[in-house]
């Protein structure tokens, strides 16, 4: 298999001696990580580094111990109806709450992430320190959550690439 990147490089066809960067690196890992999701409408994978190392993953699905909605057969946010009630977590979410259960500091981090970023989820990524977040938008949600990022100072790079 042959991942040719939009901007032109191909890391392991043309250009054989070409490592892939940690942000491409970073992204292939959110790919496969988002395959764990649990939700029927949207497979998001996020992944935090700190000093390029796998800090932390999470993927979108509902807390411990509650029911998926691969499990119901049917999406558990149309369900509840409303935003507020919905018990959905993002893939964000579960990445920063698996560091807070952990006790690992997020000062400094790297968030990568395939989809719009919600604005709660910017909210949580700004108040834990993440100083930068490579996101590879699905324009299923909007800008809303890139938009506070950018104005908190967090370094936003829109991700092309395959
Ligand atoms: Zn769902
Ligand atoms: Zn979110």
């Amino acid at each position: 298999m042959w991942i040719v990147f939009s901007r032109g490089a191909c890391y392991n066809k043309s250009m054989p001696n070409r490592r892939p960067t940690f942000d491409e690196t970073y992204m292939e890992v959110v790919e496969v990580i988002a395959k764990r999701a649990t939700c029927l409408r949207r497979k998001v994978g996020a992944v935090i580094t700190i000093d390029r190392r796998i800090l932390s993953h999470g993927y979108n699905g509902v807390p411990p111990g509650h029911v998926h909605c691969i499990d119901t057969g049917q999406c558990l946010k149309d369900l509840a109806g409303t935003e507020e009630y919905k018990i959905c977590v993002h893939a964000e979410q579960n990445a920063i709450c698996q560091c807070a259960k952990r006790g690992l500091a997020l000062a400094g981090a790297t968030l990568y992430v395939n989809a719009d970023v919600c604005i709660t989820c910017a909210k949580l990524m700004v108040s834990s320190g993440i100083v930068k977040c490579v996101v590879k938008r699905d324009h299923k949600g909007n800008s809303d959550g890139i938009d506070l990022l950018l104005k908190s100072g967090v370094e936003v790079v829109e991700w092309t690439g395959e």
